[in-house]
């Protein structure tokens, strides 16, 4: 038996797969298709299936070969049952995601969500190597992360360890999507910038961005912003400074509380953003206790956008050994 097993990012803006060989980390190839707000589980499978086909095709291997299928998903899963409970962005709710994979390919399959397979993709090949203690958070249009505890991704009693965008940072601050209110990922996510943005062109401030921002929904792509802050552009300079700041608050807490060896910070602002990073370092140093902050090493997530393939087929690893 050799170690590939295929690794799935099943996200909201697309599908992308990968074969990974388990013991080395490397992408032997890769697939990618948009995903479009799907129906039924129908449509899902059908999606799921003809981009797993495509990767096989194009890399010649027989998936029995494999050590199987692994998906990361966004949304809300039930790990047990390889269901998909509740996707947003996907406009799906209730899809088995598992079974019938595993029965049309007749290989096991795993499913977990995008941060706990990001956060072990980080941990066996990227910027959690040999480190037994950290957290990785990703930042974009939300904010989550992944625990990682003498060695190995810490769950909780839910399986929802990890809900560092849902701390709160301003008491009865705005409103999250979560039901509560004065979130950390209301403050401090890439729809936190969009906001600010928004709220500085209402009061007529006078900027770049404007073009670039769609007014009706409040979205702006990473990239966007890190072009802005290149060419000086004031109010997307403060809307990011003003969202690091909350972030370096948000993870002094963490690290107070948790004493981590190391925090990854990964996702696309942090990606495409240096300006956010580097404020939102120093925003922590300078709010975390003295012996716990000098123990600790922050770093940027190395695996970037092909976390979530690695780490789903290490879902597939990891299974292999239990
Ligand atoms: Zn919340």
């Amino acid at each position: 038996m050799n170690n590939l097993a295929i690794g799935v990012d099943f996200g909201g803006t697309k599908i992308a797969c990968g074969l990974v060989d388990t013991k080395t980390g490397r992408l032997v190839g890769t697939t990618k298709k948009k995903t479009r707000v799907l129906d039924d589980s129908k449509d899902v499978q059908a999606r799921l299936q003809s981009t797993i086909d495509e990767l096989l095709a194009e890399t010649n291997v027989d998936i029995k070969d494999t050590l199987g299928i692994g998906i990361g998903s966004a949304g809300m899963i039930d790990r047990k049952k390889g269901v998909l409970l509740l996707a947003p962005n996907l406009g799906v709710s209730q899809i088995p995601i598992t079974e019938p994979l595993s029965k049309h390919y007749n290989v096991p399959c795993r499913l977990g969500n995008d941060v706990e397979v990001g956060t072990l993709g980080e941990l066996e090949y990227g910027a959690g190597r040999q480190c037994d203690s950290f957290v990785c958070i990703f930042v974009g249009t939300g904010i989550g992360s992944g625990i990682v505890c003498d060695g190995k991704q810490y769950l909780g009693a839910t399986g929802t360890a990890g809900e560092i965008g849902h701390t709160i940072v301003v008491p009865d601050g705005r409103k999250c999507g979560c039901g509560g209110s004065g979130c950390l990922e209301t403050y401090a996510s890439r729809t936190a910038v969009a906001k600010e943005i928004l709220a500085g062109l209402e009061k007529g401030f006078d900027s770049g961005i404007s073009d670039k921002i769609d007014l009706s929904k409040g979205i702006i792509r990473s990239k966007a912003l890190a072009h802005g802050v290149e060419s000086a552009d004031e109010l997307v300079i403060h809307a990011i400074t003003k969202a690091a700041q909350y972030m370096g608050i948000g993870l002094a807490s963490l690290i107070n509380f948790y004493n981590p060896q190391r925090i990854i910070l990964g996702g696309g602002l942090i990606e495409a953003v240096e300006l956010y990073l580097e404020v939102a370092i120093k925003e922590t140093r300078l709010r975390t206790l003295s012996v716990p902050g000098r123990h600790l090493d922050i770093v940027k997530a190395e695996l970037g956008d092909f976390a979530g393939i690695i780490g789903a087929a290490m879902l597939m690893k990891n299974h292999k050994q239990t």
